[in-house]
């Protein structure tokens, strides 16, 4: 049995090589596993399960057929797809994730976020995540015309783009203490997240034992994905072969 780890894909018009590649890995390597767990930011931008965007669509169409096909797929919600719903679960077949999520595999324990929230030296962007998840903002927002939802997160994203530009980098990355508390609070010695682009296995001990943190890397120029096969990971990357 295998299980596949993906995040930070980031889909949009903008990335149609991305949009390409990815439509290939769902037609090929994922209908081989058992479940594909996407650990957020599939999509650039989510304004709401009502996007009549037809790459976003034909992202959905290929989920769907995917599901179809016999792989299960897990979604959770990243800092730019957080207002996925359950429309988009319905049209998808994917079955929506909270953040954080412990998963058994095998005898191990192994816990799953999208790693936003383990980066908490970024108090403005902490404060920022706080508010957008509230459930009375969310509703507020939904509520709005399809075009001003548009324009005001390509803002937010303009907006974190400068703000990201102007953060050392070390405040960009996961805070240490943040990956220890949740491993601890969960009992998870594996902690598997995405988010900050930096792909890697970093080996570490908690409290006298060994435990790691397998980090997926974003879609922007190539692919990457994190395989589970009987007790063992193999982080690959993937080559873009067609036309960028
Ligand atoms: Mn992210």
């Amino acid at each position: 049995m295998s299980l596949l780890f993906i995040s930070d894909l980031h889909l949009d018009a903008a990335y149609p090589a991305a949009c390409a590649q990815f439509s290939a890995f769902l037609r090929g390597a994922a209908r081989e596993a058992e479940a594909l767990y996407i650990l957020g930011d599939l999509f650039e931008l989510w304004v709401g399960d009502d996007d009549d965007d037809p790459v976003r669509a034909a992202v959905c169409a290929d989920l769907s057929a995917l599901t179809r096909a016999g792989t299960a797929c897990h979604i959770m919600h990243g800092n730019r797809d957080f207002l996925l719903g359950e429309r988009f679960a319905a049209a998808s077949g994917c079955q929506l994730l909270t953040d954080p999520v412990a998963l058994e595999l095998g005898d191990e324990r192994v816990l799953l976020t999208h790693g936003d929230l383990l980066c908490r030296e970024d108090r403005p962007y902490q404060q920022l995540r706080a508010q957008v998840r509230r459930p009375n903002w969310q509703r507020r927002f939904l509520r709005l015309p399809l075009a001003t939802r548009r324009m005001l997160a390509g803002a937010a994203r303009s907006g974190s783009q400068r703000h990201m530009n102007r953060l050392p980098p070390q405040i960009m990355d996961v805070s240490p203490d943040a990956v220890s508390a949740a491993m601890r609070a969960t009992g998870a010695r594996t902690l598997i997240h995405g988010h900050t682009h930096r792909p890697g296995i970093h080996d570490f001990q908690l409290d006298g034992r060994d435990a790691r943190r397998i980090v997926l890397g974003a879609w922007y120029e190539q692919g990457s994905c994190l395989k589970w096969s009987n007790g063992s990971y193999e982080l690959q990357t993937l080559a873009r072969t067609g036309p960028e």
